[in-house]
């Protein structure tokens, strides 16, 4: 008999205890109440006694987990070198991201006493390959080439699937954006390693010299640290506005390597017939300093109000919680948590937010944190560096207020 396990949702009172012992097995929804994610999960059997109110019932015999076959490495470990980043550029600039991972790599290479290279692919990008060198790039390699104009899947995976294979890189980096999302898993199938997604943390361990990736897991309850000990390259994707850029060096000085592309027709496919832009004012949530966000508490799309006129006061974007999302307050590219973006600023300002772990999965790293909540237990004042306990209505406006009376501004 397969084995089923239920929850009385009129029993259950939310208490976590179930995803507390069995993180895989159980995540609580939008309601608070225990939902089951999956039933083969390691500890699940013990949960049944665990829940104090008896709302779980397991029937059946747990399923076998069939054993995988080990996938061969195409490269081995002992003759893999260097910590590259695939540096990417839209319209000829670079993303903030692919900077900010050359100044990580910097301190990874360094490490391990090894180098840092960056690939660069585009059409007319010759000039960037400089700026990679000054921001801690020891070679780039450039594919230049007109097909390569605007970003495309199959050319960009055989580039740099083709790079992989002549240089064997150790680690390869990549930022957590729509390219790099798309291309590393493709990649890493191509050369049969593994891939850590959204990491927050990338850091060298001491006795081995493999690469700690490191990302939230099971809804932002767990920080899991991944490894590759088998292939190569390590390979991790990381979002953007977690890791600090290096100063620009223009004194540095490195290696540009010009790469041919080698493009057969299969590679070539898809044509791009139109580029259409999203009009909307774009958000730029992760790279932001400073942002104010709103949650339920904030009540309405004009109660957003408050915020923006300190938002705009400060220089900051302004963010908001899933609820305020789903309740029609704000727009879905502004929501930051497990579902939404993950962001670091200088300062984060939460209004009328309780902090439940999916929020805090998307900002606890931000350097300062200030809530303004009118409950003083609210959750979000335990990881809140300065709490006000208010009403935000009230409390927004006069901070505006005290700000303008002060000439101050954003940071
Ligand atoms: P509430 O929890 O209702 O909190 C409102 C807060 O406002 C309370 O603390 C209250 O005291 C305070 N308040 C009310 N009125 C005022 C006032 N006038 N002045 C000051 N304070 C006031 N949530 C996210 O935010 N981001 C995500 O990415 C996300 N992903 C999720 C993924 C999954 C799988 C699940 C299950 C949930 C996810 N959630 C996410 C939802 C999350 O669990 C919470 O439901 C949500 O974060 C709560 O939003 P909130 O803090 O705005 O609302
Ligand atoms: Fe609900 Fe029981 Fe899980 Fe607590 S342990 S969240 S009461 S199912």
């Amino acid at each position: 008999m397969i084995m089923e396990v239920t929850i009385d949702r009129e029993l259950c009172i939310g208490c976590a205890i179930c995803v507390k012992q069995c993180p895989k097995g159980y995540e609580l929804d939008d309601e608070l109440i225990a939902v089951v994610i999956s039933t083969s999960a390691p500890g699940i059997m013990e949960t049944e006694e665990a829940c104090p109110v008896g709302a779980i019932t397991i029937t059946g015999e747990p399923e076998e987990i069939p054993v995988l076959d080990k996938v061969e490495p195409l490269i081995k470990v002992d003759d893999s070198r260097d910590v590259w980043v695939f540096a990417e550029q839209r319209d000829g600039k670079l993303a903030k991201v692919a900077l900010q991972l050359l100044g990580r790599a910097r301190d990874l290479a360094d490490e391990l006493k090894q180098n840092v290279v960056a690939v660069l692919i585009g059409n007319n990008i010759d000039n960037l390959a400089k700026e990679l060198i000054g921001y801690q790039a020891d070679t780039v390699y450039v594919a230049n080439d007109e097909r390569l104009n605007d970003y495309q899947t199959l050319p960009y995976t055989t580039i740099i699937t083709d790079l992989i294979k002549k240089y064997k890189p150790n680690i390869f980096l990549y930022g957590a954006t729509f390219i790099g999302r798309d291309l590393a898993p493709r990649i890493s199938q191509r050369v049969k390693t593994g891939l850590t997604a959204d990491c927050t943390k990338l850091t060298i361990e001491e006795d081995t010299g493999l690469l700690d990736q490191t990302r939230p897991a099971f809804g932002g309850n767990i920080m899991a640290t991944i490894q590759t000990p088998d292939h190569r390259p390590q390979m991790a994707t990381v979002r953007p506005g977690i890791m600090k850029v290096k100063p620009f060096d223009p004194e540095r000085s490195g290696e540009i390597i010009s790469v041919t592309p080698d493009l057969e027709g299969n590679d070539l496919i898809a044509k791009i017939i139109e580029v259409a832009k999203d009009s909307r004012t774009k958000i730029n949530l992760e790279e932001a300093k400073i942002i104010v966000s709103g949650g339920r508490g904030v009540g309405s799309k004009e109660g957003f109000g408050v915020l923006e006129e300190l938002a705009e006061l400060l220089g900051a974007e302004v963010g908001g919680s899933r609820v305020a999302v789903e309740s029609g307050y704000i727009e879905q590219d502004h929501q930051v948590g497990q579902t939404g973006k993950t962001v670091a600023p200088e300062l984060y300002i939460a209004c009328g937010i309780s902090g439940s772990i999916q929020h805090r999965a998307g900002m606890s790293t931000s350097k300062i944190i200030v809530a303004i909540n009118k409950d003083p237990d609210a959750q979000i004042l335990t990881v809140s560096d300065y709490a006000i306990v208010g009403d935000l209505h009230e409390v927004v406006p006069l901070i505006t207020r005290e700000l303008k009376k002060r000439g101050l501004g954003g940071l």
